[in-house]
């Protein structure tokens, strides 16, 4: 994982100092992303050649991890609970599991029938892409627009999410080993209050702003497992040149001189105690509005989500393309979740159509950043 993750990161900074000579431009910060780390670690990214092994009856055997597989239809394909499988391989967090991981099965009663392995993909591709939201939405009738959410909205939207990418468990917020979040602050009901908090501080107050905000949070917090950035302290946060102010909070807040604004601005001292902003959910959601409003290298990323401009908003908040093409696979998901086609305060510019990402409609193609990369854009293009 190391290994993979470094490899993007040293990535992403080279390709800054490619552009601006070396020195990271004032606002524009490329910071790491959780959900690239999630995706080679609970989601699975590598072609499974391994075959299974085959089971004798009531005994333990050994399931090799496919693409697609969760625990709970692993267990289900061997008659036993996810949570035996998960004590036999001292698993802590069953959405943890990973293609071509191989599993003891205890007191395995059925043949499984695994599902038909899958041709090799060319390229690397999350599992985000082959599950299907249902078109139905979910949540109220009602539209999101200068109202708080409630907590079974969130939980609705969020559980929708994380179902569509194969959690066993969608339920389970901020469960990350790495978390170190109180236990009372990993409830929905907690996070639909800091949520709304939010929201009202820094006028994320319409459907499409709120659910620009969701797809860039959930991303950034590895599908909302965990407030603080994936590694471990000495082996990689600690070599890493923003350590000890690594991503933390909703939005992933790197690098000292964001902190420093953010301290600045909140009078939160993240400077003396960058902890301050991971251990505690207030701030985590706190730090992320902010950001989103006031830390941007655009400016305020609200007028971007409000002409449903995720180009503009993508290299907003992460200063590169980390995560480019499942940030866009989310803001789809929750304009359908959210019926966002429904809202009446939705007014974008008539070349722009909901849900449809091009350059040519995305104000990223005024920008010096966008002409650079115009090529790159185009190949996310609908
Ligand atoms: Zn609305």
């Amino acid at each position: 994982m190391g290994k993979y993750v470094d490899s993007i990161v040293t990535n992403v900074e080279g390709f800054f100092s490619g552009i601006f000579g070396g020195s990271v431009p004032e606002g524009i910060i490329p910071r790491p992303s959780l959900g690239v780390v999630a995706n080679t670690q609970s989601i699975g990214t590598v072609v499974n050649s391994v075959s299974n092994a085959l089971p004798s009856m009531g005994k333990t055997v050994t399931h090799v991890v496919r693409r697609g597989e969760t625990l709970s239809n692993i267990a289900s394909m061997h008659g036993v609970d996810y949570k035996d499988i998960a004590k036999a391989n001292g698993i802590t967090n069953p959405n943890n599991i990973y293609v071509g991981q191989r599993l003891k099965i205890p007191n395995s009663t059925k043949t499984p029938t695994p599902k038909p392995s899958p041709k090799p993909p060319s390229t690397i591709k999350p599992i985000a892409d082959e599950t299907k939201i249902d078109s139905k939405g979910v949540g109220c009738e009602k539209c999101y627009c200068y109202r708080d959410f409630t907590v079974d909205e969130v939980k609705k939207i969020v559980e929708a999410l994380k179902k569509s990418e194969g959690y066993a468990l969608p339920n389970l917020l901020f469960e990350e080993k790495n978390c170190i979040l109180n236990k009372s602050d990993r409830t929905y009901e907690r996070f639909t209050i800091e949520l709304n908090k939010t929201f009202a501080k820094y006028k994320i107050n319409t459907c499409i702003r709120k659910a620009h905000f969701l797809a860039q949070a959930y991303l950034e917090t590895a599908r909302f497992t965990s407030t603080k950035e994936l590694g471990s302290i000495d082996n990689y946060l600690k070599k890493k040149s923003y350590y000890p102010y690594y991503g933390r909070g909703l939005m992933q807040l790197t690098w000292s001189s964001n902190y420093l604004k953010y301290k600045n601005n909140s009078n939160i001292d993240c400077i003396t105690n960058p902890n301050i902003i991971d251990s505690n959910l207030e701030n985590s959601v706190d730090s992320a509005g902010w950001f989103w409003e006031h830390g941007s290298a655009w400016g305020g990323l609200n007028k971007r989500a409000d002409n449903d401009d995720i180009y503009k908003i993508n290299i907003g908040v992460n200063g590169g393309f980390n995560g480019f093409k499942e940030r866009i696979t989310y803001i789809k998901k929750l304009i359908i979740l959210m019926k966002i086609k429904n809202c009446k305060n939705l007014k974008l510019k008539k070349d722009k159509t909901l849900g449809i990402y091009k350059y040519s409609t995305s104000s990223i193609r005024n920008t010096n950043y966008g002409k650079t990369y115009k090529t790159k854009f185009e190949s996310y293009d609908d």
